[in-house]
């Protein structure tokens, strides 16, 4: 992924959707105030201690739980492509040469047993879902906030659903590694109220070794942003311990250091604390 290169050219609004595979109302953790937070699908980091290993992949998803299934057929039923087949030991197997991801089999199940990852949302439906929520975003202070997975990697759907939120009198947060183009970074800021920027290590080999990537990117990209001053940016400090040879995981500990609004340390809080 080092050395990418990507141009900003926007497609008409109507031609695009992101990969939302959660859109969670009343977070107060990803930002200032009560918000709607937008999880987008897809990132390029594979740090070990992903709580959400199902927003990885930018390509869409489904999941069968054998557990919650009662065999009901429905999902054989309406599949278009004859993609699925009920078998005595695994339950409903997908014929993944078949499936185009329709979404019609999770739709009809009446379980939760089918499930598709993420959902093919346009800007639209993002802005109502976060109008639903004005009077508790505008009393609290809050907004809407996108995260991941790595939001920078859906910039075109990024970039519209901003301006169509801050369109709306919105606060926006953007929840980052970092890892993106300049371009893209710097097109996002000028949009953007509010960074989250994860720093995972400030050692490259380190950083290597517990997230799949190198940070020099990461490390340039947040000199970018802190130099940006339209754009509030609160770098999220995440401390790597215990990564000695051999641990498959490392204890992995966030806190809140810097806020540019004030250029000073404003807070040092264990934003999870615990081993993950
Ligand atoms: S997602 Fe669509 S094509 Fe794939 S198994 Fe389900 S109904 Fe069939
Ligand atoms: S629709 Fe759901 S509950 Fe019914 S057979 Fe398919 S997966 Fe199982």
């Amino acid at each position: 992924m080092m050395g990418m290169t990507a141009s900003v050219v926007l497609e008409p609004v109507a031609a695009i959707t992101g990969r939302v595979f959660n859109l969670q109302r009343c977070s107060v953790h990803d930002g200032p105030g009560i918000r709607t937070t937008v999880f987008l699908k897809g990132c390029p980091l594979r740090c070990t201690w992903c709580h959400n290993p199902e927003s990885i992949s930018p390509k869409m998803e489904k999941m069968f739980t054998p557990g919650k299934c009662i065999g009901c057929l429905a999902c054989i039923d309406a599949c278009p492509e004859n993609a699925l087949t009920m078998t005595a030991d695994r339950g409903v197997v997908t014929d993944f040469e078949a499936c185009t991801m329709c979404g019609r089999c999770a739709d009809v199940c009446p379980t939760g047993a089918m499930e598709m990852v993420a959902e093919m949302t346009d800007v639209q439906a993002v802005v109502d879902a976060v109008l639903e929520e004005r009077v508790i975003i505008e009393q609290s202070g809050g907004g809407v906030t996108f995260s991941g997975g790595e939001p920078l990697m859906h910039h075109r759907f990024l970039i519209e659903a901003l301006d169509a939120c801050r369109a709306e009198g919105f606060h926006c947060t953007v929840d980052t590694s970092g890892f993106a183009p300049k371009e893209i970074l710097m097109a996002v800021a000028t949009r953007t109220d509010h960074w989250l920027y994860d720093l995972k290590s400030m050692d490259a080999e380190t950083h290597l070794k517990w997230t799949g990537v190198r940070n020099e990117l990461i490390l340039e990209n947040r000199c970018h942003v802190l130099r940006h001053k339209l754009t509030d940016t609160t770098i999220v400090a995440v401390s790597i311990a215990n990564s000695q040879q051999g641990m498959s995981r490392p204890h992995v500990t966030r806190y809140r250091i810097f806020h540019h609004a004030t250029e000073s340390v404003v807070e040092a809080d264990n934003l999870h604390g615990s081993v993950v």
